[in-house]
């Protein structure tokens, strides 16, 4: 029998993938399930550092072993597509980031991320590399991960969707200990993703940093080592920041 899993905020989920956004069934085609919509300064990515609004959605069908969004996975409030939207707009904020939970979990992400370009937005889709990413609009700045074995999730990983992403868009692998390392290194060899996609490393909360940049200086491989800025500046259990 699979694990049940047990977040740090008393959130315990069955693992049971399709009936853990079973609920998001309900949410009627031009509505959105939305946890939260606030400014910040962006935290990852090769986007660091500047300010962005957030969007992120309700529901994920993963359940990660390090996830830091349980929050995300049944809080939410329906609202109109439109009015998602117009409150993005109002933060007047060139930089729009689509995340989760699991944006792609609810169809009408799809025409948001379309209209938030049509806005003049630059606009980032944070998704977990387990749903079909290929009608996401081609003005979307993907940033796609790659489950490493330590999450639990590897198995979800879908592969077609490399042949999908654009070179400008945006690999990360969260790297729990060794074990995941190698297997990220494998998989950006394999893959040859470091020469077609910019590749991001990042470490979880926790990890000797100072190990993972010795892993990634000595594979010689092209890739961004990252940290989660915004949990050294907030306190890193912080929402909403
Ligand atoms: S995919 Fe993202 S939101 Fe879903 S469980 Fe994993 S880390 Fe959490």
């Amino acid at each position: 029998m699979a694990a049940t899993f047990r977040y740090d905020d008393g959130m315990t989920q069955t693992p049971a993938a399709a009936g853990r956004v079973a609920f998001l069934k309900t949410v009627p085609p031009g509505e959105l399930m939305i946890h939260e919509i606030y400014r910040s300064l962006q935290g990852e990515s090769t986007y660091a550092g500047l300010p962005c609004v957030f969007v992120r959605t309700t529901g994920c069908s993963l359940r990660c072993s390090w996830c830091d969004t349980p929050h995300a996975f049944n809080r939410g409030e329906r609202m109109p597509r439109e009015e998602v939207l117009a409150q993005a707009l109002a933060f007047d904020t060139p930089l729009v980031e689509v995340t989760g939970g699991e944006p792609l979990e609810q169809p009408d992400v799809i025409p948001l991320l379309a209209e938030l370009a049509d806005a003049g937005r630059t606009v980032l889709l944070e998704t977990s590399g387990a749903l079909d990413i290929s009608q996401v609009d081609r003005r979307v700045h993907v940033i796609m991960d790659l489950k490493c074995p330590d999450s639990g999730e590897c198995d979800r990983n879908l592969w077609a969707n490399l042949d999908h992403l654009k070179p400008t868009d945006e690999i990360k692998f969260v790297i729990a200990s060794a074990r995941d390392w190698q297997w990220a290194e494998r998989t950006i060899r394999e893959h040859r993703l470091d020469e077609r996609f910019r590749v991001l490393v990042s470490g979880v909360y926790g990890l000797n940093l100072a190990d993972l940049a010795a892993w990634v200086l000595a594979s010689k491989l092209n890739v961004r080592m990252q940290l989660q800025m915004h949990k050294y500046i907030w306190d890193p259990t912080a929402r909403g920041v």
